[in-house]
């Protein structure tokens, strides 16, 4: 009986020793089961995390505005090009078109998108940080595997610089055409004149046919510049550079305007050393030269003077000096003095046969030389006009 009681005991004793070994084996089992898939999530986590900054960075790359919107209209990304256009503060994610961009058209648009599938070519202008911006507009909608919408997708192209170069070119266009016709109209109406009798008036047909040349002339000197302007601006202009005894180009330009100078009483004085050195090529330099000493003598005081100097700078660098003792230009209009066709007294500079374009032709062969040019001087006290170019040293 003893013996049995002691069976029984011990085997009562085996059997818990056996279930608590089962019970920790479970626990350990499902201690490591859980690590596992705590583990599997931190890595897909990760993963999922370093996608979708990838995604973020490539996005933020493109120069185009993107804005990704779900279902209901709110925002679920925007680039960083997409931000700036709009003025998105903080995160736009999660926010209503409206909400983020305050632009009604964007959020009438995510609404036309959902019901049209897709809009390309939408034009749309919108106010960015105080100035105007126009946008072209794609966008397209996504659909989910059971055809239900899934958000829509929208890409902005900044058109802006594109419409500001047109408007450009336009007024340029406007204005080559205007400067065409003032001679051309003049030719035209001193030649009907004579053709309706005032040939056979020697006197009449002198002036009639000095008007015809005078204004032929100013024709050719205008498709000259703007030709000579657009071989500039296409970046076709051939320069030989070499060095250059400066006093003998400034002074071949002085003798070429000497009898326009006597014609206003001015006195051209040349100030440059002997010996003075700019690396340049000479007919272009003559050119800039011969445009700036010619505005001197046009717009400068009658019976005044125009000079012109050089000097070397002490980093090497060279600066030509022509002034002169005028009226100067208003500080007002001096911004402006190097744009095409920019006059300030319209009347005066056509009456002086002048095309508009000289200054902005000076401006863009000293470019083209490596140099600048600015203007110093005050209303009411002359003009400066300094280029400042390359040290004399070619480059090799
Ligand atoms: P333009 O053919 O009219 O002379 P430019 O481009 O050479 O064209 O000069 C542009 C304008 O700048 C001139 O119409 C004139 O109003 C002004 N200007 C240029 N040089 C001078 C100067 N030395 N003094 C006063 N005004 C000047």
């Amino acid at each position: 009986m003893e013996f049995a009681l002691i069976l029984l005991g011990s085997l009562c004793v085996g059997l818990a020793i056996a279930l608590i070994r089962a019970r920790a084996e479970r626990a350990a089992d499902w201690e490591r089961n859980r690590r596992e898939l705590a583990e599997q999530r931190a890595r897909r986590d990760a993963e999922f995390k370093e996608q979708t900054e990838r995604t973020s960075a490539l996005f933020d790359r493109m120069v185009e505005g993107l804005l990704v919107v779900d279902s209901v209209g709110r925002i679920r990304l925007a680039n960083k090009a997409a931000s700036a256009l709009f003025g998105l503060e903080g995160n736009a994610v999660a926010k209503t078109t409206l909400e983020a961009t305050r632009n009604h058209e964007v959020s009438a648009l995510v609404s036309r998108v959902e019901r049209e599938a897709e809009v390309l070519g939408y034009e749309l202008r919108i106010d960015s940080m105080g100035a105007p911006r126009f946008l072209q507009v794609n966008a397209l909608a996504m659909r989910g595997n059971n055809g239900a919408s899934d958000g829509a997708i929208l890409v902005f192209h900044d058109l802006t610089r594109l419409r500001q170069l047109e408007g450009v070119r336009q007024e340029f266009v406007g204005n080559v055409s205007h400067e065409l016709r003032t001679p051309l109209s003049l030719i035209k109406s001193a030649s009907e004149t004579l053709l309706d009798g005032a040939k056979d008036d020697p006197v009449a047909l002198q002036r009639f046919l000095q008007i015809i040349d005078k204004h032929a002339n100013r024709l050719a000197l205008l498709i000259d510049d703007l030709l000579l302007l657009s071989t500039l601006d296409s970046g076709g202009l051939r320069l030989n550079k070499q060095p250059l005894a400066l006093r003998n180009t400034v002074q071949d330009a002085m003798d070429d305007l000497q009898p326009r100078a006597l014609m206003r009483d001015v006195t051209l004085e040349n100030a440059i050393p002997q010996g003075f050195i700019v690396y340049a090529d000479s007919d272009r330099m003559r050119q800039v030269m011969s445009n700036l000493i010619d505005n001197a003598i046009k717009y400068g005081r009658e019976g005044g003077k125009t000079l012109v100097e050089a000097r070397t700078l002490e980093d090497g660098r060279i600066e030509v000096l022509v002034t002169d003792d005028g009226p100067g230009i208003p500080k007002d209009f001096q911004d402006r003095i190097f744009e095409r066709f920019f006059r300030v007294d319209k009347a005066r500079s056509r009456e002086q046969g002048g095309t508009g374009l000289g200054l902005a032709i000076v401006k863009h062969v000293v470019q083209a030389h490596g140099g600048e040019v600015r203007l110093e001087g005050e209303s009411g006290r002359g003009s400066t006009f300094i280029l400042n170019l390359p040290a004399p040293n070619p480059v090799r």
